[in-house]
């Protein structure tokens, strides 16, 4: 049954640097087919986005930077906004989650939730700088390290001996804000009892149909593992404000704000439709409306679990009905990396490509159901040989032909032939056929019908040979490209939702003004209608020269990294004496699987893993939080030290320790090329 409307959200980004194409392949690219195709189809959709914009990572870029967040949050804000429109992402609304509208919005969520006793309080200890009277981020405090003795440590993890370090704990504690001593003070907080909800998520969960299997894996892993309670608010100044009083210094943490501007941004949309209620009926009407977010697979916890559940807590607005998520995308078999400048970032890209290529490339390869990967020489292979061989030649001969000599008017047929009628049955169903598979997310299989079609067609002309028709039976040669010019309508009432320029250019050659979609079953163009004389080419293809400047920018390290980080430098390689094969081998390496990940209270940069080794359960803690979201971690093979001395960090043990390659500011997990048991003997 077709709902009454469709509400659809794209994750929102963080203004804290540009963003790559491999975030448009998540979350953006699929989304904004999926709203072409539903608004040609004459259904009520809205599509809406912003910028996420609060949190301590834009406050440490601004701290780096010298500037206020806010400063830092509008260049991105603009530079992202401006990419996704050059790109042709065609947002209703594209909002901030800085502005006014979401701190209202947001304020009002977290008082509907605390009022209804949605919300449990308590209380831990926190450093508290009596002059700037406020409470420290452990990164905001300094001091003598407990394990090394090194005066300037940092209160999350000590730079000499790198080490974990509990601020509570450090010797010698300054602010590093104000130089003062800081004491310890309680500090009471609000948290999401998750845990409570899992009941309610499963049964949720159960009830929707047509969830892709990776995402109902996710979250099978997190049922298992068992929700925890999340904390809701935290001491910082960058964030909308705790709406209570004697809440001065604490703010709403930004993964419960950030969801909540899909309905502020819709808020904001009514407004400027100056029909400020009219966001009620996407909000409000849980019956009516079918709410899909669009998102990379690191949003999932958030998306199909966090935010359904506070929506119902709420009490009042639409939860989810759809949370399509897509996998990562690579870039010429590597990961994507900011700090190395291995990325190909949206707003620069669009400088030197057509929208029409890169929309075309990105949806052959969305990683709907497994990892994808951007290769330079691929886009040129398919951009050349599927979209000018293919689709672009055929609808060229055709226009150029009926140009040449039906005076460039779609010919009169005579009676279809058993090839006609094949070739016009097609056409006549591959609206539908196109359409189910967009409303079952399957983007990359739609195009491929797209581009079938037009190779059926090519293939067509070619056996029908109209070049030699036109002299051996002329009506036979009128029949023929009546039927190719229906082909070139419908084929350009399907192309709308993957490149909608290149429909317009093709609807400027046909003469038309639009096409609709559901019409695409009868003849489009009459008899007589009149086309473009001397069809211009419906796309350019790629050289070499172009894929090879590409590979040169990728292999290059610019200097100007559009991202926050700078390219880090080269660090010597230490020097050590050598060891004999028996040292070696008295280090015990074996591989382990990892069966849960959650991060450590109140320590920014450590999860806590357990492991399967060989059958045995070890817990094993590791500073890597700020470079892996826990859940991407669960069911990973890693390489780990299994001998080492138990230690004790957070008041948790850590048995042994997990290795991993520095790469400047990044840390990478080492992992097998191959799946290996776990408790397997490295060496
Ligand atoms: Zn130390």
């Amino acid at each position: 049954m077709t709902p009454a409307r469709y509400l659809v959200t794209s994750a929102l980004p963080y203004a804290n640097g540009p963003i790559h194409i491999g975030h448009v392949a998540g979350a953006y690219l699929p989304a904004d087919i999926y709203v072409r195709y539903l608004r040609a189809r004459g259904r009520e959709v809205l599509y809406i986005c912003g910028t996420d914009e609060y949190g301590t990572a834009i406050t440490e870029t601004a701290r780096r930077q010298g500037r206020a967040p806010l400063e830092v949050a509008d260049e991105y804000h603009a530079v992202i906004r401006d990419g996704f429109a050059a790109l042709g992402i065609s947002f209703d609304n594209f909002s901030r989650t800085s502005r006014p509208v979401h701190t209202a919005i947001a304020q009002e969520f977290f008082t509907r939730l605390h009022d209804s006793g949605a919300l449990r309080q308590a209380t831990s200890l926190q450093l508290y700088d009596p002059e700037l009277q406020r409470f420290l981020a452990d990164r905001q405090v300094r001091g003598t390290c407990y394990h090394c003795g090194h005066t300037d440590a940092a209160g999350d993890q000590c730079e000499k001996c790198g080490k974990d370090i509990d601020p509570l704990q450090l010797k010698e504690p300054r602010s590093a804000l104000s130089g003062a001593t800081p004491e310890p003070r309680e500090t009471k907080h609000w948290y999401f009892p998750l845990g409570e909800w899992q009941p309610w998520l499963r049964d949720y969960i159960a009830t929707r149909k047509g969830w892709r299997p990776h995402v109902l894996g996710f979250c099978e892993s997190w049922f298992q593992e068992e929700l925890r309670d999340r904390a809701v608010t935290r001491d910082l100044d960058w964030g909308i404000p705790v709406p209570l009083p004697d809440h001065e210094g604490k703010v709403l943490y930004v993964w419960f704000d950030a969801p909540i501007g899909y309905i502020s941004s819709t808020v904001e949309w009514a407004e400027q439709q100056g029909r400020p209620d009219a966001w009620k009926e996407w909000w409000l009407d849980r019956e009516g409306t079918k709410l899909v977010h669009f998102i990379g697979k690191d949003n999932i916890f958030f998306h199909a679990l966090l935010f359904p559940a506070m929506c119902e807590a709420h009490g009042a607005y639409v939860i989810a009905e759809d949370v399509p998520a897509n996998e990562f995308l690579n870039l010429e078999g590597g990961k994507f990396s900011t700090s190395r400048n291995h990325a190909v970032w949206l707003h620069e890209v669009l400088a030197r490509w057509s929208a029409d290529d890169l929309r075309y490339y990105l949806t052959t390869i969305l990683p709907e159901n497994s990892d994808g990967d951007w290769k330079w020489a691929d886009l040129r292979e398919r951009v050349n040989g599927e979209l000018n061989d293919n689709l672009g030649n055929f609808v060229q001969r055709t226009i150029k032909f009926i140009g040449q000599y039906f005076e460039a008017q779609v010919p009169t047929p005579g009676e279809f032939t058993e090839d006609d009628r094949a070739l016009l049955a097609a056409a006549g169903a591959v609206g539908e056929q196109i359409g189910g598979l967009i409303e079952a997310y399957e983007f990359k299989r739609a195009l491929r019908t797209v581009l079938e079609l037009s190779g059926a067609a090519n293939a067509y002309f070619q056996h029908q040979a109209p070049w030699k028709l036109r002299r051996e039976d002329p009506p036979r040669a009128a029949t023929v490209l009546h039927v190719c010019a229906q082909v070139c309508a419908a084929l350009s009432v399907v192309l709308g939702p993957f490149l909608p320029a290149a429909q317009r250019r093709l609807w400027d050659l046909l003469q038309v003004e639009s096409l609709a979609w559901d019409a695409a079953g009868e003849p489009l163009l009459a008899a007589g209608h009149g086309l473009v004389a001397e069809p211009t080419a419906l796309f350019a293809k790629v050289t070499e020269e172009q894929i090879e400047a590409e590979s040169a920018r990728l292999s290059t390290k610019t200097e100007d990294a559009p991202a926050a980080a700078a390219e880090p430098e080269e660090e010597p390689i230490p020097e050590l004496p050598l060891v004999t094969y028996d040292q070696f081998r008295a280090t015990q390496l074996l591989t382990a699987t990892v069966t849960a990940a959650e991060r450590v209270p109140k320590a920014d940069r450590l999860l806590k893993l357990q492991l399967d080794v060989g059958g045995k359960p070890r817990q094993i803690l590791a500073g890597v939080a700020q470079y892996y979201e826990p859940e991407a971690l669960v069911g990973q093979t890693i390489i780990i030290v299994a001998n080492l001395e138990p230690r004790k960090l957070r008041g948790e043990v850590s048995e042994g320790m997990l290795l991993a390659a520095t790469d400047g500011d990044d840390v990478v997990l080492l992992t097998t090329m191959r799946p290996v048991r776990s408790g397997r003997q490295v060496s």
